[in-house]
């Protein structure tokens, strides 16, 4: 692949090989093959997780799931060194967001408020963000005893043996309800609608389940805590009479969905009707020759840190064969 890229003529040259948008997981893995394969990759790393790069693992605590650290890694420990990684192979990274992308015609253009760079092929890999309810007191507790994903979080030791609560009505949640049984004393599942949105399957089995109760026409006020600051309940309110109670609860898992960030592709290349990029089965292709996708941003079933690093290599590995045939 080097070598075919080397032999781009000279006006071809100013135009990169490959742009990597997004600093997850998924980006930094493709930063660091791409690097590699001497593709010298500009890598936008965004800073929309709180103002710093390296995505959803920033907001989060001990990392357990991921291979390799057999005693957990707290999840910027794990993206820091992936991106040292990235670094240490040549990516070039901006800290910068990508406000505005062309793939219509090739060389593609990708734009941040500092910069305008041309480039033969583009891996988007700027994730997803989890919904949130924004609760009064949501920030307060976020990790600390509300959560976005059961997966990653269910068997932490806040939470094992205790009362958990999920929140929404779908497959998510429903799944999410089942998920936590295996840790928790006993679940609620918090429904603010009359009925289940889940799959019948999915239904059958949070009602055939005794460790889950079903609350419908229920919001989700707040978090209540107790004198030592630490969770203690969710205050509710009853959708239909409005009469509120506080259920004792020492976690909070939302699952009422996901959205991509997958904006700045609106009308350039197929997305669903959630807005995930749609790609080939089993590749990183886009509906556009040359635009790959990689991570959560494509990714509406696993969305985990080693599924996004996967199809993160596949994205890099891609782009370094679409170039070799390309040019
Ligand atoms: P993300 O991590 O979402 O990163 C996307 C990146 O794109 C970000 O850096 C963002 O700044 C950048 N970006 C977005 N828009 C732009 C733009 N316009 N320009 C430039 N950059 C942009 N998974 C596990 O496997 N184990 C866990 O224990 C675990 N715990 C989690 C805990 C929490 C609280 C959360 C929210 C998620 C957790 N996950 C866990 C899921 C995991 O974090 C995601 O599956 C993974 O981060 C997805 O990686 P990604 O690279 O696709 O995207």
């Amino acid at each position: 692949a080097a070598s075919s890229v080397d032999a781009l003529s000279s006006a071809e040259k100013s135009v990169e090989n490959v742009v990597i948008i997004g600093s997850g997981p998924a980006g930094y893995t493709a930063a660091i093959y791409a690097a590699r394969a001497n593709l010298k990759p500009v890598v936008f790393e965004g800073y929309q997780a709180g103002g710093v790069p390296g995505g959803q693992l920033m907001t989060t605590t001990e990392v357990e799931n991921f291979p390799g650290f057999p005693d957990g890694i707290t999840g910027p420990d794990l993206m820091d060194r992936m991106r040292r990684q990235a670094e240490r192979w040549g990516a070039e990274l901006h800290q910068e967001d990508v406000e505005f992308i062309d793939v219509k015609s090739n060389p593609f253009t990708v734009k941040s408020g500092e910069r305008k760079v041309k480039c033969h092929s583009i891996v988007f890999a700027t994730g997803a963000t989890a919904k949130r309810l924004n609760l009064p007191r949501e920030d307060e507790f976020w990790s600390r005893g509300i959560s976005a994903c059961a997966i990653c979080d269910g068997a932490s030791p806040l939470f094992k043996g205790q009362v958990l609560a999920v929140v929404g009505g779908g497959d998510t949640a429903t799944e999410e309800a089942v998920y936590l049984t295996k840790f928790a004393r006993h679940v609620h599942l918090l429904v603010r609608r009359e009925q289940l949105r889940a799959s019948r399957a999915m239904q059958d089995r949070v009602f055939n389940n005794p460790n889950i109760t079903v609350h419908f026409n229920t919001e989700t006020v707040d978090v209540v805590s107790n004198t030592k600051g630490q969770m203690s309940g969710i205050l509710l309110r009853k959708v239909d009479t409005g009469e509120e109670s506080v259920l004792e609860a020492k976690g909070l898992f939302y699952g009422i969905g996901h959205s991509p960030n997958s904006q700045l592709l609106q009308g350039q290349v197929e997305l669903d009707s959630s807005g995930y990029v749609i790609v080939e089965e089993g590749t990183a292709k886009t509906s556009v020759e040359g635009v790959f996708a990689a991570g959560d941003v494509q990714d509406h079933e696993w969305r985990q840190a080693v599924t996004a690093a996967g199809s993160g290599c596949i994205a890099a590995l891609s782009v370094e064969r679409y170039l070799v045939n390309n040019n």
